[in-house]
């Protein structure tokens, strides 16, 4: 399985649209891979974990055939993860031609289902084109050759935020994004279904700052390691790796990279590539 970070900042980028703190002008003076853009991920070539505002530059940056995804899941709502103004352009004639797939499957919650309303209206008579399917937490979903487990993330309270587990040729990525410290709920599905992980994406908004509700940082990505290992989720062979950052963080990319080398995570970047 090859898993493309496309974006690893929080909801506001990095360098930050408006913003002129101190870590934002380090970042716009140092460019390459202090510059972040919003959360998104690419597995293998055709599926795609949520569909924030920079998809476009997702796909110009990365050299990517977007028609040739035919799964998106979402993990919530929020703008930086739910931004799916584009998915319009997927209609074939006029913007679109010569699609690699012709269908495209959209997953994600009620709370999504709304935001996704209007762009699966327009695709209802189409013979083939854009659907949507809703997912609920510790249903798994068999799509292709993939089987995606989604997770109740303690994230965001008017809906049901998910963070998924995702099962393909033998390997098994958690992608935690975005998430504070799991529920016990998490972690007793994970061990019932005897889940052993390859790779863990942990959520590190909070980057050297202590951590607490919605999200994490680095103190809380190492207790939830050691759990997970605690636990026998994941073992010393795992590849752990944080992701989604802020700007309030303060450490930009090349800052981060010795501080989390030292604690065991791999530091994620825009346009990283892992195989797992
Ligand atoms: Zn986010
Ligand atoms: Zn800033
Ligand atoms: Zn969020």
């Amino acid at each position: 399985m090859k898993l493309t970070y496309l974006g690893t900042a929080a909801a506001e980028g990095w360098p930050a649209v408006f913003c002129n703190c101190e870590y934002c002008k380090k970042a716009k003076a140092t460019r390459g891979k202090n510059i972040r853009t919003r959360s998104q991920a690419l597995i293998n070539e055709n599926l795609l974990i949520d569909f924030p505002m920079d998809s476009f530059l997702h796909m110009v940056n990365n050299k990517l055939d977007l028609s040739a995804v035919e799964y998106v899941f979402f993990t919530h709502s929020h703008l930086d993860h739910c931004s799916p103004v584009d998915l319009f352009f997927r209609a074939e004639g006029v913007y679109a031609h010569d699609l690699t797939k012709k269908d495209l499957t959209l997953f994600g919650n009620l709370k999504v289902a709304e935001r996704l309303e209007n762009i699966v209206k327009a695709y209802k008579d189409e013979p083939f084109g854009i659907k949507f399917s809703e997912v609920k937490p510790y249903n798994p979903v068999i799509c292709g050759s993939y089987k995606v487990t989604p997770l109740r993330a303690y994230h965001s309270s008017g809906e049901d935020a998910l963070v998924y587990i995702i099962e393909e040729g033998g390997k098994t990525l958690l992608y935690l994004h975005d998430t504070g410290f799991p529920f016990d709920e998490v972690f007793d599905y994970l061990v019932r279904n005897r889940i052993k992980a390859d790779f863990v994406s942990y959520d590190c908004t909070y980057v050297a700052l202590p951590s607490g509700g919605g999200h994490m940082g680095l103190d809380s990505c190492q207790v939830l390691r050691d759990k997970f290992l605690a636990l026998g989720i994941i073992d010393e062979n795992t590849i752990n790796c944080i992701n989604h950052f802020s700007h309030n963080g303060k450490l930009i990319h090349d800052e981060l990279v010795p501080v989390a080398e030292e604690l065991g995570f791999l530091t994620a970047y825009d346009g990283m590539v892992i195989e797992i």
